[in-house]
């Protein structure tokens, strides 16, 4: 459905995509996770045309962004980040004028309109002007105008920032529902949001694509945590774990004076505690803490994150 290819840009000195490149199965809720400033928004502008790449392409259904751009809009409903909604006109003026902006043929605007209006719940405040509406009911306006030409694929740019807890929710419903028929990409920096509506989270940093999980792989990937008392010499027990069948990395650290805690992950389902607790009997290690550990979104997200930082500078 979606093929991004080596895409970079720049505004200026500023560097906001360096060489990314992912693509995006039919019939996924894919999260665009990132920081401020982590080159969400340019991406979006660049896969629904908006925006032209000093480098690389975009494919929506086979149709290069650049060179056929009208095929790929078309394919396409998108919400940026401020949607530009008219205040002064009502909820059905303003989209029986985007329908015709989406080129929905006039024959069938009064339909789209009212599948649109289903959709999202804005029945009661058709002859509201859109002024008037609270947050929530605008960005249902914002999001009825993107599926006005039915689009395959939903690029949606943070679509609940601003909104109170009962209007997120009910906005996260209606990504939900729309995903039934559509592909959708929307994006965000909350990682809760990602986690409660996604199938696959692309965390993207500094305009770089730093992760991509599946979410469903995320929770089975784990990691057991062993503590110690601080008598035994880190490197031969950190040797020892990594020699455990299953066993991917082991980060060890001194999380007090008289403990040595070990962090030891798995790639995929495997559940380290049992061996490692063979292990620790077997060497006599001074045993005081063994627990597995799920990997979530948000350990993922600050692993890269902290990996991410600047080195603190020498004083
Ligand atoms: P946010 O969540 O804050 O919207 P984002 O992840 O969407 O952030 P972008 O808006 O794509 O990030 O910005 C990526 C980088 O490019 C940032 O450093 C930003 O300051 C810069 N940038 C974005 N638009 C422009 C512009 N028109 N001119 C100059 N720099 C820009």
């Amino acid at each position: 459905m979606v093929d991004v290819q080596n895409v970079t840009k720049s505004y200026g000195a500023v560097r906001a995509l360096s060489d990314v490149s992912f693509s995006i199965e039919a019939g996924t809720i894919v999260g665009l996770l990132g920081p401020n400033g982590a080159g969400k928004s340019t991406l979006m502008k660049i896969l629904t045309g908006y925006l032209q790449p000093d480098g690389g392409s975009v494919g929506i259904e086979g149709f290069d962004v650049l060179t056929h751009r009208q095929q790929a809009q078309e394919r396409i409903g998108y919400l940026p980040e401020n949607a530009p909604l008219y205040p002064e006109l009502t909820v059905q003026e303003y989209l029986m004028m985007m329908a015709d902006v989406r080129r929905v043929p006039r024959d069938r605007q009064a339909s789209a309109l009212t599948d649109a209006v289903r959709a999202t719940g804005l029945g009661p405040m058709l002859t509201r002007p859109i002024g008037q509406l609270s947050k929530g009911y605008r960005q249902r306006v914002g999001i009825a105008q993107a599926i006005l030409h039915r689009p395959k694929l939903l690029i949606l740019d943070e679509p609940t920032v601003g909104l109170d807890p009962t209007q997120l929710l009910e906005i996260r419903q209606l990504v939900r529902d729309l995903a039934k028929t559509s592909t959708v990409l929307f994006s965000s920096h909350i990682l809760p949001e990602v986690e409660a509506l996604c199938d696959r989270a692309v965390m993207i940093m500094g305009g770089v694509i730093r992760a991509d999980a599946q979410l469903s792989e995320l929770a089975k990937s784990g990691s057991a945590r062993l503590v110690l008392d601080a008598a035994v010499d880190d490197a031969s027990v950190a040797d020892a774990l990594r020699a455990l069948p299953g066993a991917r990395e082991v980060v060890s650290e001194r999380p007090r004076p008289d403990r040595a805690a070990f962090v030891v992950r798995s790639d995929d389902d495997v559940d380290l505690c049992p061996a490692i607790f063979d292990l620790a009997k077997r060497s006599d290690w001074p045993l005081r803490e063994l627990r597995s550990e799920t990997r979530t979104l948000e350990s993922v997200f600050n692993d890269l994150a902290r990996d991410a930082a600047p080195a603190p500078s020498a004083a």
